[in-house]
């Protein structure tokens, strides 16, 4: 029986058993409240991950990209299994690498739920985070366009030769990081080339953080992916139960961006074309000049 076949009679027997059952249920739930722990975002990328140093280890079509793809879920589940052992009771996962399908639903702990796929709009490599978060946790990181002794260093794509906030030059991790603050939520562990997490320290302060390999003339110096994962477990769960000791990143507004590109695309609506290949746009709203960003990057 639907309530639409329902006769008046039987719908009045239901409301009344349901205004029974609502004082009922909430003595109850306040005799067993359900203890919640930290909500932790974590957000991965693939150039910092341990042992990769050339571009088609990256790439979908590259000869060891399957190889690499497995390391980025073990560097990932070991963030998740930390976010766990610290206490975490929900954790999610960005999956921010190019077309943002590398990681594979089945290799992710299942604790932890999975973002996966472009989405639209300038969230992007936070694409899911909110002020339901306690900490952001990035994984295979890398430093920004033009950073000296870096493996694969770039900012976005490979046409950004620099983009600047409010005079503050910014990798991924710092404009991601701008993001994650406009919710309240600080950025506590960066995993990545020994070059990203002097960078992101530098901008974000003392967090936690694992090098899982150094530059050596281009090319890369690293542990092991069985070591890295088990730094990564270690720091992530470390840095999520201190967490009160770090800062969400912030600027005042408004924002003035100053992007330098090697090819120009389109100017975006209310951008200015400073000189060729340079172009600023002013907002205060932060997810509007990184819409900007994103349009002529
Ligand atoms: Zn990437």
């Amino acid at each position: 029986m639907t309530l639409r076949t329902a006769s008046a009679r039987t719908r009045g027997a239901l409301f009344f058993a349901l205004s029974l059952a609502s004082p009922l249920a909430s003595p109850l739930a306040a005799q067993s409240p359900t203890p919640r722990g930290p909500k932790i975002f974590i957000s991965v990328d693939m150039e910092g991950l341990a042992g990769v140093v050339n571009n088609s280890d990256v790439s979908a079509s590259g000869p060891d990209y399957q190889m690499f793809r497995t390391i980025m879920a073990g560097e990932t589940n070991a963030a998740i299994a930390g976010a766990f052992l610290a206490g975490a009771t929900e954790v999610v996962v960005r999956d921010g690498h190019g077309s943002k399908n590398n990681l594979r639903p089945t290799d992710v702990d299942p604790r932890a739920t999975l973002l996966r796929g472009v989405s639209t709009g300038p969230k992007n490599m936070m694409e899911g985070i909110d002020s339901t978060f306690a900490a952001v946790v990035y994984i295979g990181y890398h430093a920004r366009a033009g950073t000296p002794n870096a493996i694969l260093e770039h900012t976005s794509t490979g046409n950004v030769l620099d983009v600047s906030i409010n005079g503050v030059s910014l990798p991924e991790g710092g404009y991601n990081a701008l993001v994650a603050g406009l919710y309240g939520v600080p950025v506590v562990f960066v995993a990545g080339d020994r070059a990203v997490v002097t960078q992101i320290r530098d901008l974000l302060g003392p967090i936690g953080a694992v090098a899982v390999k150094d530059e050596r003339n281009d090319a890369s110096l690293g542990l092991s992916p069985t070591r890295a994962v088990e730094q990564i477990r270690l720091g992530v769960a470390q840095a999520i139960r201190s967490r009160s000791s770090a800062k969400r990143y912030a600027m005042p507004s408004p924002y003035t961006m100053l992007l330098k590109v090697k090819t120009e695309r389109p100017l975006y609506p209310g951008a200015q074309r400073v000189r060729d290949g340079e172009f600023s746009f002013t907002s205060n709203n932060l997810l509007d000049v990184l819409s900007a960003f994103n349009a002529m990057k």
